[in-house]
């Protein structure tokens, strides 16, 4: 009977909480196949089990099951799989017979069996199973068995009654089990950048609540829908996303007349940082997470960042930080994010963007500014205004 198996890294998962990690993953795995033909996913010894409902077509299921499993995060490797069950006496006909004829269905000329035991407390050493079973699958079908660079390699995985044959091993996305790292809270711009950022965080198991700021009416409603395509896109690697789209322009209205032009930008960043913090409070977010990566552009040299972060109370994380554009850029096409990313839009800063901003900001002078504006009820306006959006996948 096919099935497929799912490995992670056993590293990842150690100590006291492995078990409820694996049961995080197994869950993770359920949400993202809930909609196919999978009748169960089980946790094996090392491994994880996903069954398939009687009589469905395998090849078909595959291809889409394949894309499935491999944005679950915290998967290292998986395959198709032929399961049967072994005698714990070391008699392994009934591997062999289940085996056969899906042998004798692939082309090669050469072929290894390599053998993992799940169990150690199997009779037969692994090398005695590959020695075995290759000698079987030899005489089956006349081909030449070759260590080195083999047409086909059998991998088998053997628990104490059930085994499992593979012809091929996928590898999977890495990374750490989604929801194991709680939630944080991502300035989603609808620009290259923070879909990448949001995508690493999802990869070390965070859960990302988006916030987008947009200038609407004073601009289109472009940059909202292009977050809203992003949200969605970027839902297929956590299953359920919140995207909160907050009024900006009146706040940056307030900040044009009372801030000179060249602190603009870092006043609007501090506000953005205010607002999104309050939004993370509400969902038990521990920290923020932006798409800055250092020097790019005037509002992410060092001393920017510092005022900016200044605003903060919660971490502020920015997971691209030492990646230039090139590699984030092709993170950016290689998760899918980049088309939308380009579309021309307004971004909300270009609005009452100044032409040169200050690039040494004293944080003195800017808390100064500030002080001439209403921060908590520009902060509470831009929480209250925020309109909240949700997505699910599949
Ligand atoms: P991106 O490609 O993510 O837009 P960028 O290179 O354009 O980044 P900035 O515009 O300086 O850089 O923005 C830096 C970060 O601040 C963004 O990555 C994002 O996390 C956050 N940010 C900027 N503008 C917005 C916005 N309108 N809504 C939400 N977050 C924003
Ligand atoms: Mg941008």
């Amino acid at each position: 009977m096919w099935c497929a198996i799912a490995h992670y890294h056993e590293l990842a998962l150690k100590g006291r909480n492995r078990s409820i990690l694996v049961r995080q993953l197994v869950n993770n795995l359920r949400r993202a196949t809930s909609d196919l033909a999978v009748s169960s996913i089980d946790s094996l010894p090392g491994r994880i089990r996903l069954r398939f409902v009687d009589g469905t077509d395998i090849e078909q299921l595959w291809q889409i099951l394949q894309h499935r499993i491999s944005s679950v995060f915290g998967i290292a490797n998986y395959g198709l799989a032929l399961s049967s069950s072994i005698d714990p006496t070391g008699d392994l006909s009934r591997l062999k017979e289940a085996l056969g004829p899906a042998v004798q269905s692939q082309q090669f000329q050469s072929f290894r069996v390599t053998t993992k035991r799940g169990d150690k407390r199997f009779p037969k050493t692994s090398m005695d199973v590959s020695r075995e079973v290759g000698g079987y699958i030899q005489e089956l079908t006349g081909s030449r068995v070759d260590l080195t660079n083999p047409d086909l390699t059998i991998h088998l995985e053997l628990l104490f009654e059930s085994a499992f044959a593979s012809f091929a091993k996928m590898p999977g996305p890495g990374g750490l089990t989604l929801g194991m790292s709680g939630k944080t809270v991502c300035l989603l711009s609808g620009g290259i950048d923070s879909p990448v950022a949001a995508y690493r965080m999802m990869k070390r198991g965070c859960h990302q609540i988006f916030v987008h700021f947009h200038s609407h009416p004073f601009v289109s409603r472009a940059s909202q829908e292009k977050a809203e395509d992003l949200a969605t896109h970027l839902t297929q690697y956590q299953y359920h996303s919140v995207l909160y789209l907050v009024p900006f322009g009146d706040i940056q209205r307030q900040i044009v007349l009372s801030v000179p032009p060249p602190f603009r930008i870092v006043l609007y960043r501090r506000f953005m940082i205010r607002i999104a913090e309050q939004i993370a409070r509400r969902h038990r977010a521990w920290a923020l997470v932006t798409g800055d990566s250092l020097g790019q552009v005037a509002s992410q040299v060092p001393d920017n960042l510092t005022v900016i972060e200044d605003a903060a109370q919660l971490p502020l994380l920015r997971p691209l930080i030492a990646m230039d554009k090139i590699e984030i850029t092709a993170q950016a096409q290689s998760i899918g994010t980049y088309e939308t990313s380009i579309i021309p839009d307004q971004d909300c800063c270009t609005l009452f963007m100044p032409a040169h901003p200050a690039i040494h900001p004293k944080i003195e002078a800017i808390r100064k500014m500030e002080a001439t504006l209403d921060i908590e009820t520009l902060v509470q306006q831009g929480v209250e205004g925020a309109q909240k959006r949700e997505y699910s996948f599949p």
